[in-house]
């Protein structure tokens, strides 16, 4: 078991404590896994970031954190500003953000945004624009909202769609009883 001290330097990454508990999506097996995570001090903009264990050690790790890397993605991708790119960072923040309102009825009951789109916005985007119902022209949450269909599930392909906020009520109501 590998151990670290609050301040360690770990390939780069200054480690600060671990978290217990976490689960994460692993695409390799298509499944929710717990791996040890910790808050490290990211090499490249030096802000306190969540990182699993194996990212900052082994034989590649990572040069800097996922914020880091949606910073380079925002420049490229052209979606800021719209309303879909609004809506996966709502996501991102509601999964991950433990200061958010939303979080503990999303991140903090373990659902997460899958490692497909997580980073990648413009995945995302194209994903939900082929689903059913989507409608350009919503505004707010006007109309149709998205919704997951297993709604212990995660923010991830085949568990997704687009429907009316009545039906996305009964859904939480039946989940909730
Ligand atoms: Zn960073």
């Amino acid at each position: 078991m590998v151990e670290f001290k609050k301040g360690e330097s770990v390939n780069g990454w200054i480690f600060i404590v671990e978290i217990k508990g976490r689960k994460y999506y692993d695409i390799t097996r298509d499944r929710t896994r717990k791996n040890r995570t910790g808050i490290f001090i990211c090499p490249r903009c030096k802000k306190e970031k969540e990182q699993q264990f194996g990212n900052v050690t082994g034989r590649s790790p990572a040069t800097n954190c996922n914020s880091c890397k949606i910073a380079k993605n925002n420049l490229k991708h052209g979606l800021k500003g719209t309303i879909d790119y609004a809506l996966w960072k709502a996501i991102k923040t509601r999964c991950y953000n433990e200061k958010s309102t939303g979080y503990k009825n999303w991140g903090g009951r373990g659902i997460i945004v899958s490692p497909e789109f997580k980073n990648e916005p413009k995945i995302f985007v194209n994903y939900i624009k082929q689903l059913p119902n989507y409608d350009f022209n919503r505004s707010g949450h006007k109309g149709v909202t998205l919704d997951r269909i297993n709604n212990d599930g995660n923010y991830e392909r085949g568990n997704l769609r687009w429907v009316t906020m009545k039906v996305q009520n009964n859904n939480k109501r039946k989940k909730d009883v």
